[in-house]
């Protein structure tokens, strides 16, 4: 086992640090405060090659290793959680999903423009009855001559705002559940669909969540993989989308001890440095060590997932462990702060309403652990 980076990852890490620290940063707090769609900074993030993270580079994208996005996707969310999970949710659940499965004509018109950025992509699984239940899926595709015909209503599409293209989820043999679901890539200009506004977010403010209500035909040729082969696809994108999930989580857990650190450090009571107390040193300390064990699972989903091994069971720890440590980071971090942080405004308040939705989207915490479980045999039994 090597836990060393290739000179080439190494590289790599600094210059998405650099990008991460020059142009995201000075950025970080107005998307959360406007709660508006970052397009410059994504703009930006589409020059380094950041859309294609991992697609061939044959096919228009960088053509690195999952270890390799994993660091970019950490870095990044190191400074701003909402643009690493919008590159995510293109990287993972999109480009990757149609390069792995679309049609030769869906590959040629849409992979280059995914990989270069473009084209901003969107994942439309989860409905007003589909939610930890993806299977339910109600939105139905029923074919039409050489076309299908789409209607239903999906919730809460991250990059919706924004984006191009979306893969759409809906059921073509109702009533199979997951056995009859089938995945298509819906060109977002198709006339028929209404995108409308999102409630608006806790945290990862400027995603540019939005519902679609569809009732759009669209060629038969835009289907992803098999027709009724769409479940498996999703957990198949999902895979990877959780490996990114841990990785923005853990970019949030990094800043949160960062802030908690520079904190005990600087502040002063009883004439001593906070730093100087056991209690608060050990929260410290609890904190880097659940975060680097995260980081230790992530790694090792991510190396499967550049090895092509299956990896459905690790993808889930990591992001499980990986939000559930953020999410302890950003709630010691606010008990290190204290008043100066919590306060709106404060970084770890936007680091802490940050952290919550890892354990919600791309699966929630109880879903990863469903995984878990059911692969480690009948528990119930
Ligand atoms: C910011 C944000 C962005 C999102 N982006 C996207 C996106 O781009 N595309 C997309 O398709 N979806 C997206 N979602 C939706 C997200 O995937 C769902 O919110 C998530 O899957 C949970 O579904 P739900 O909210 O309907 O909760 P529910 O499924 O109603 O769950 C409610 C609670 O019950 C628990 N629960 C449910 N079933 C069980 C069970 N069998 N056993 C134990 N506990 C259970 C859940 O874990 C949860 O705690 C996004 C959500 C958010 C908040």
């Amino acid at each position: 086992m090597n836990f060393d980076f290739t000179p080439d990852q190494r590289a790599f890490k600094e210059s998405i640090e650099r990008f991460a620290r020059e142009t995201v940063e000075p950025w970080a707090a107005t998307i959360d405060k406007t709660g508006e769609f970052p397009v410059e900074v994504m703009r930006e993030a589409a020059r380094l090659g950041l859309y294609g993270v991992t697609i061939a580079a044959g096919r228009g994208g960088a053509g690195r290793d999952y270890l390799s996005y994993t660091l970019a996707i950490e870095a990044i969310a190191r400074v701003s959680a909402t643009v690493a999970v919008s590159l995510a949710v293109t990287n993972s659940l999109v480009a990757e999903l149609v390069e792995h499965a679309a049609s030769n004509q869906v590959h040629e018109r849409w992979l280059r423009k995914l990989a270069s950025g473009e084209t901003i992509g969107a994942f439309a699984l989860s409905e007003p009855g589909a939610g930890t239940d993806a299977a339910n899926q109600q939105t139905a595709a029923t074919r039409e001559g050489s076309s299908y015909r789409i209607r239903g209503r999906k919730v809460w599409v991250a990059n919706a705002e924004a984006a191009g293209v979306a893969v759409v989820f809906g059921s073509t043999r109702p009533g199979t559940r997951r056995d009859g679901i089938t995945a298509f890539l819906l060109p977002l200009d198709t006339p028929g669909i209404a995108r409308t506004a999102r409630d608006d977010s806790l945290g990862v403010r400027g995603l540019g969540c939005m519902d679609l209500d569809l009732d759009v035909s669209i060629g038969a040729d835009h289907v992803l993989g098999a027709v009724d082969g769409g479940f498996p696809l999703a957990m198949w994108a999902l895979q990877g989308g959780r490996v990114a999930i841990a990785a923005q989580a853990l970019g949030i857990g990094r800043a949160a001890l960062d802030q908690a650190i520079g904190h005990a450090k600087a502040r002063e009571q009883f004439g001593q440095r906070l730093a100087s107390f056991e209690a608060i040193q050990f929260m410290i300390a609890d904190v880097a060590t659940e975060l680097d064990a995260a980081r230790m699972l992530m790694w090792k989903a991510a190396s499967l997932k550049t090895n092509g091994e299956a990896g459905l069971i690790e993808s889930s720890m990591a992001k499980l462990a990986a939000s559930e440590a953020a999410h302890r980071a950003a709630d010691k971090a606010m008990q290190v702060l204290a008043s100066a942080g919590y306060r709106r405004g404060s970084l770890v308040e936007r680091l802490f309403r940050d952290a919550r939705a890892a354990e919600i989207y791309q699966g929630t915490s109880e879903a990863q652990r469903m995984i878990i479980a059911k692969h480690l045999g009948d528990l119930a039994s």
